[in-house]
């Protein structure tokens, strides 16, 4: 229950006794990390979304460097993303050594945009730079135009690497999200403002066996234990193997503990996001605001609720954004687009880069939303804003 003096953030975590349980259970077991629960997460995990494989990681940042490493991408390559996301999406990239290039968005949804991928690549193709790997990223937990993506995945001969840290419980096309049906590997994050959480922690998925075994390869320092895999003949029955220059990107199990707790009420909390929505798109309808859309055929875990203020400037958002904050609703920007980070202009991007992401950065706005949030909540910061928009 939120008081109506508190502040109210824009996402919080949701911990049961169940969770707090399963936490303890392994406080007490014999391992904290590298024993059974991480497998069972994992298993538990690729079952729920219907992929092949899952292999859990400290973070998505961790999951995105090493699915990169995995599709080979490295110095010399081109990856490619939107300029709406966290700056995550792009700097995986650039841990492989490898170029970053954006895609415009879709203003009415925020996502990547279809039809100026294509236009893109056209043009990469003509100028020899096409892309290795598209990251799609599915903001506020709404699909991409996967099956577009896919086609001209195909088309261009690139790989697709969806950031699904907003996602999972979502569907596209009646798939899950993190099934990997439009996509070679797939990358969830578990902070705790994502839609389940494990204090700090990733998932990635994949349908490919091969992809699965070099991010679990190089989640513990490119070491292999298994003889049948070593390089040279084994000098005694203590020995591994280093084959690679890994990392130590490990989830604990008591990280894992939690995850797999949380995932068992996995619909639960979409049903709820799903209703706090609803419930937004009724009180708003009388003001000079426009929800992001969820397009036909996608079902959203809905991460993110975003309204992009109508007839507005950048001053008229600010003067909004402060509003609200003043009156204790903790509203965000998701996200200030990645190109105008100054550790990217630094890289040539400019303003001007991509115009639908920068007017997208100048009246979007994320209210609060997560499972704990009462209707009175969602009153409260309809009232402050309508007040706002009156001024
Ligand atoms: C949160 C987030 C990440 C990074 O997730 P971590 O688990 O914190 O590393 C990457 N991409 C997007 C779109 C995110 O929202």
């Amino acid at each position: 229950m939120i008081q109506s003096d508190q502040f109210l953030p824009y996402g919080r975590q949701t911990i049961t006794q169940s969770d707090i349980d399963s936490v303890i259970e392994v406080l007490r077991s014999p391992f904290l990390t590298q024993g059974p629960v991480v497998p069972g997460f994992e298993t538990g995990l690729s079952e729920k979304v219907g992929a092949d494989h899952a292999v859990a990681v400290n973070s998505a940042t961790s999951g995105l460097h090493l699915a990169c490493l995995a599709l080979g991408l490295g110095p010399g390559d081109w990856l490619w993303t939107s300029p709406i996301t966290f700056v995550a999406s792009a700097n995986c990239a650039r841990y492989c050594g490898a170029a970053v290039d954006f895609v415009d968005i879709n203003p009415y949804t925020g996502l990547i945009s279809a039809p100026a991928l294509e236009e893109k690549l056209i043009q990469a193709e003509k100028d020899g730079v096409l892309p290795k790997v598209l990251i799609p990223v599915h903001l506020c937990g709404t699909s991409c135009p996967m099956e577009e993506i896919s086609v001209l995945a195909e088309r261009f001969g690139f790989f697709v690497l969806e950031d699904a840290s907003h996602a999972i419980g979502g569907r596209y096309k009646g798939q899950n999200i993190g099934s990997c049906q439009y996509s070679d590997i797939c990358v969830f994050s578990f902070h705790p403002v994502k839609i389940i959480t494990t204090g700090e922690g990733g998932m990635v998925t994949t349908n490919c066996p091969q992809l699965a075994q070099r991010v679990v390869d190089l989640r513990s320092h490119g070491i292999i234990k298994n003889v049948q895999r070593f390089e040279l003949p084994p000098n005694g029955p203590w020995s591994y193997e280093q084959q690679d220059l890994g990392f130590n990107y490990r989830m604990t199990d008591i990280q894992a503990a939690l995850g797999l707790s949380q995932l068992q009420r996995l619909d639960e909390i979409v049903d709820k996001r799903q209703q706090i929505h609803a419930c937004y798109h009724s009180l708003l309808v009388d003001l000079p605001v426009r929800l992001l859309q969820i397009p036909n055929g996608v079902f959203s875990s809905l991460h993110l609720v975003v309204i992009r203020l109508l007839e507005s400037d950048s001053e008229h958002h600010r003067t909004v954004f402060e509003g609200l904050r003043k009156s204790g609703i903790g509203v965000q920007l998701h996200y200030h687009p990645v190109h105008l980070q100054p550790y990217y202009r630094r890289m040539g991007f400019e303003e001007g880069d991509y115009p639908e992401a920068e007017s997208y950065a100048r009246n979007a706005i994320s209210l609060p939303i997560f499972p704990g949030l009462e209707y009175s909540d969602q009153e409260r910061v309809v009232h402050s804003l309508s007040l706002l928009l009156s001024n």
